[in-house]
Parts: C-alpha cells; structure tokens; sequence
C-alpha cells in the first residue's frame, strides 16, 4: 500500500471556532435590527443579508496577510450561511490601475483563494467581479456629481495640487479652478474622456473643503488621465477612476453589506461615506448603503508583506521566485508545505482586533506542526548521512523490520523495510570524543567499551571503532549487533540504551534531494523604522542536501507531508518531486527551537 496524507482523524479541532470578535458583533447587531432584510437586487430577487468581499489589486502575488483578509471576508460569508437569504464574499479584482495589473497575477490570485478552501459562489452564481467592469457606471456617476456641482475639473499640475492641499498644520488653498461651471466642467470632463488631453492635463475632483481638518477630504482627486493599456478594457479608456472613488461604488453596486479594510483606511472612511451619500442624493444609490469597517492587519516578524519589496527579492533573485519556500507568500508557503488548514487554523489563533500588534512567526509554525502531527505518516531521513557497518552482521542477510505509519494510528498498517550489514546513520550521531550527556554513538576509549544504541525497529548496537580518510575525516563506524536483542521480541527488554537512532539500509536507501530552509530574515523586524530588509537576509536560510530516504518513500506523491523522525516535517516539492527524483522541502521542525 502506498504512502498517503490522512485527513485529520479529528477535524472538529479545525473547524471554525468561531470566536467572537467586533466585527461579528456589529453584523449580529445588523441581523438582529433586520438591517438588510429586505433588499432586493435589480431583477427582484431576495439580497443576503450579509456580503462581503475580498478586493485585491493584481499587482502580485498574495500573501500570509492577504490569508488574514480572505480568512476573515470568506469566513464570515461561510458563518453567516444561515442568515436571511444566506451570505456570500465577492471576489473582487481592484483593477483601475491600468500599468500594473496583469493576468498573471489574477490568475494566481483565483488559485490562492481556491487553495485556501473558499469560493465566490451561491446558489450556483459565481460572484467574480472586477472594479473594470465598473468603469461605464462609474464614469456616469462622476458626470452627475459634476452636474450636482459636488465636483470640478482643476488645471493645476500635479505639484501644484500637492502644495495646495497643505498639511495637518496648514489649510489647504481652493484651486482657482474650483468655481468653473458644471456646464464647463462636463465639456472638459468629456473631452479628457475622448483623448484630447496628455497625462497631467486636467483631474477631476470632488468639492468637499479645502480647509478640513481630515486631509482626504481636501478636494480629492478622483479621475486622473492615463493614456495606458488595461489588461481587461483595452485602449477603451485613458481617464482612470481613482481608489476612493471606485472601492465605495463597488460595494454599493454588489450591494455589499459590511466593507472590511485594514486600519490604514480608516481617514478614507469619511470619503467613502461622502461618495455614497452624494449619489444617494442624486438618485443613484439608497439606504442601507454600505459601510466600510478597519481591523488590525496581519504584521508577521522575520517576514516583509510589502508587495514592493517582495516584489525587489524575486527581481534581484535573492530567492527563487514568488513561491521559494521562503516567501510569505501563498505559493511561497503552500510550496513549503503548509496546509490550507493550517492557514486557516493560523487565521483563527490570531484572530481579528482593531489594535496594530506582531504576531510571532512562531505561532505559523506552530499551526502547520499541530495540523500535521495527527495527519503526517512518518519515515526514516538520514539527511548527513555516515556509513555504518556492523561487521558480525552475514554478508548478505536482509533482516525484515517494520514500524507504524503514524504512532497513534495503527489502524494506518505498517511500513516495511529491512536491515542490513551497512545502513547509513545522521554522521552528528556519532562523536569520537562524545561531550557530556551524549549518549548516541562513541568508540571504545582507555579500556571503555564504545556506546550501545538501539537502530529504530532494529537491533542494538555496540560501536566499535570507526575509519579515518586522510584527512583525518570519519567516514564510517564499526559495530556489533547483538542478535537477541531486536525490537518487539520478549528479549529485547534485557537491553537498556540511552540512545535510539534512526537509520536506512544502504542497499535499498533512495537517495534524495532535500532543501532545508530557515527563516529568510534573522532580525524579527527585517523593514521597521529605516532599516533596509536586505541587510537582514539570513545567509543560510536555504541548505540543499543528498538524502538516504527509506523505501516506502517511493510512493510519495507530490505535494504530500511526511514526518522524517526526529528531523520534522517535510514536503515532497510539488514542483520538481519526481517517484525517480524525489526532491522534499523542509516544512517545520518538531519543535519550536527559535526561542
Ligand atoms: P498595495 O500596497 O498594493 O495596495 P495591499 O497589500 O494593500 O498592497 P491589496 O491587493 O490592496 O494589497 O490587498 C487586498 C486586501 O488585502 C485589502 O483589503 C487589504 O486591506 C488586505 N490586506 C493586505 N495586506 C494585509 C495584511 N498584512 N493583513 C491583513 N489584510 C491585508
Ligand atoms: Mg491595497
């Protein structure tokens, strides 16, 4: 029977939790008012009661804090299932910004969302949406707050509205552009739509006040001229709608109930309301509007969730691309060897408040270790591997040995294997001159006998001796069995050791690649104050070796988690692991041993 990962045996452990938080609060304060009982969308059918939505800008590839976001927008729609007219998350592509986007990354977005266990789907509605396909709408709504007089193209240059706007000391200045009429203003609006204007020519703005005390209120720009190729629009376009003009629209026009962003939004929540409320009084839009709402974001130590940054690592290839096992990001560490479930679960332990804090890389490995514990068959790894040679073992025996795939599973079978005369051991578990407390393998010395340790599932040994190249360099250890002394028969309790070693046949050894990594930055704040990331960056976080796998390894799939006794957890590569070249990543050690 071929090796394969288990499903947990006891999944209500990694099931939601469902722990309160305050944003769970206000939409249970929402339902119990009946807030959005009643909405209709435009073909008359019944509203959920609670929509949320994911809203990435494909400018990269997503991360670990990005998991927060979708953990939290999906899991809410995925916890509110039983609400009136159930719920659902959006997945919405924020693609205004017509020279970054690219499909490659909405396509990696799709595949991270997916992989993480969530989908945009209700009642067999796909709920995928991108703010591009909004650009009609929104073009028709900024041409009514102009009418409304709510907003006026301004001429200045781009310096001059910087220096116009002043700064948390100093009022803003009105633009002598402010007071043009609506009737010239949709003239020029509409000519910037046709072409007729360079990049920078005009903007449009919105007339809020020049003087309030909340600087995003100060006129804020919300279409500016860029004569670029969408990825989606093509050259349809060359006047683009800015952020907070956009992101409201959109939860307005997916009937969006609760708008969940990070704090650093929260100036912009006045704006958003703005936005709403003046459409609403053109007509556009009605009560409930939607509400934007700000939870702490996700701030990782050893790690940079900077798209900009990460962005820096893969084109200066100090890391192998987007999903090096090193990288925070989805692919980074899904090619690491976490689970869904341990994200997830991950998502759940740190849970969701309104105060910025750290949260320790310690507390993802930890997730990962819990969720594979219970779901890792285990196998024999001897990652530096030294010859051992038991010299009174037959030439050609091949003694039969087992041991259970998962200890706490016997119910899982046994994996087979054998022991022979030469088998390849960890070379740090032999010491020519042990330290004190070392009870693994050690010659004789000054008439002493050499240690006894038990081979796992095999025999006790007794070291003999070892071979020197001439360097001075052991490469091989002599020992003698004793044959009476094998595990699991009645005899093998006369033997008490202190050491216990795992160990591979070296005649049915598969050898492997396998890539140990650590953490990719050595100081826990790698981009706090003005430090720069690089200087940072662990020189030995990636270590490639030749392993000896035992045979049962052979079945591993791509993709799948095994447990190498003693060493960890590992993953074979989903890209590179093949059955004739097995390549595995090191996912988590057994233990926390940062502290
Ligand atoms: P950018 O600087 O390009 O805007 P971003 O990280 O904000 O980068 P988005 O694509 O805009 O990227 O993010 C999509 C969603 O993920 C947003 O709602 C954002 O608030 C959320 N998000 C981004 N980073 C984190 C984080 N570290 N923790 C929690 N949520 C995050
Ligand atoms: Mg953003």
């Amino acid at each position: 029977m071929g090796m394969s990962e288990k499903k947990n045996p006891n999944p209500s452990k990694f099931e939601t939790l469902e722990v309160s938080n305050f944003l769970r609060q206000i939409i249970d304060a929402d339902l119990a008012a009946g807030k959005h009982a009643k909405r209709i969308d435009q073909a008359g059918q019944a509203l959920p009661s609670v929509i949320t939505r994911f809203p990435p800008e494909p400018n990269g590839y997503l991360h670990i804090g990005h998991a927060k976001s979708i953990c939290l927008n999906f899991g809410l729609a995925r916890d509110y299932a039983n609400a009136p007219n159930g719920a659902r998350c959006h997945m919405r592509f924020d693609d205004t910004n017509p020279s970054k986007e690219e499909t490659e990354y909405v396509d990696s977005i799709i595949d991270a969302v997916r992989w993480l266990g969530f989908d945009w789907v209700q009642n067999g509605v796909e709920h995928q949406h991108y703010a591009s396909d909004y650009f009609d709408q929104l073009y028709a709504f900024a041409e009514a707050l102009i009418e409304a007089g709510k907003a006026y193209i301004d001429s200045q240059t781009a310096d001059e509205i910087h220096k116009n706007r002043g700064n948390f000391g100093q009022l803003g200045t009105n633009s002598p552009f402010r007071n043009r009429s609506p009737a010239e203003n949709i003239e020029l609006f509409r000519d910037m739509k046709a072409g007729k204007y360079p990049d920078g020519a005009h903007v449009l703005r919105l007339k809020i006040d020049m003087s309030h005390p909340n600087i995003v209120l100060r006129d804020p720009v919300i279409y500016r001229i860029r004569h670029a190729h969408h990825h989606r629009t093509g050259d349809k376009w060359c006047i683009y709608p800015l952020y907070d003009f956009t992101h409201c629209i959109s939860d307005a026009l997916e009937n969006i109930t609760h708008s969940i962003c990070t704090l650093e939004f929260e100036n912009n929540r006045p704006l958003y309301d703005w936005v709403l409320e003046a459409l609403k009084e053109c007509g556009v839009f009605k009560d409930p509007l939607p509400k934007q709402y700000e939870f702490a974001r996700l701030n990782l130590t050893y790690a940079i969730t900077s798209k900009r940054k990460l962005l820096q690592l893969v084109e200066e290839k100090r890391v192998d691309g987007w999903d090096d096992p090193r990288m925070p990001t989805i692919v980074g560490i899904r090619r690491r060897g976490f689970t869904p479930e341990s994200i997830r679960l991950f998502c759940e332990r740190i849970g969701v408040s309104k105060a910025d804090s750290w949260i320790d890389m310690s507390v993802l490995e930890q997730a990962l270790r819990d969720d594979l514990e219970a779901k890792a068959e285990r196998a024999f790894a001897v990652l530096k591997p030294l010859k051992l040679i038991i010299d009174n073992f037959d030439d050609q025996a091949e003694e039969p040995c087992s041991a259970p795939k998962h200890p706490h599973h016997e119910d899982w079978g046994r994996r087979e294997f054998t022991l022979s005369k030469e088998l390849w051991i960890e070379a740090d578990d032999f010491m020519v001159e042990p330290i004190k407390g070392f009870f693994r393998l050690y010659p004789p010395k000054d008439g002493q006998p050499g240690s006894r340790v038990r081979l796992r599932h095999g025999f006790v040994i007794e070291c003999t001796g070892y071979d020197t190249d001439a360097n001075g360099q052991v490469i091989a250890v002599h020992a003698q069995y004793f044959a009476d002394s094998k595990s699991g028969t009645p005899e093998s309790n006369n033997y008490k050791v202190k050491g216990n070693l795992h160990w591979v046949n070296a005649r049915s050894a598969i050898k492997a690649e396998v890539r140990i990594y650590d953490r990719l930055f050595t100081d826990p704040h790698p981009d706090s104050g003005d430090k720069n990331f690089l200087d940072a960056m662990n020189p030995n976080s990636k270590e490639v070796l030749t392993a000896y796998l035992e045979p049962s390894i052979a079945d591993v799939q791509a993709e799948q988690r095994i447990q190498f006794e003693r060493h960890g957890y590992f993953v074979a590569d989903r890209i590179d692991h093949t059955s004739s070249n097995p390549v595995f990543n090191f996912c988590v050690g057994l233990k926390d041993n940062w502290k």
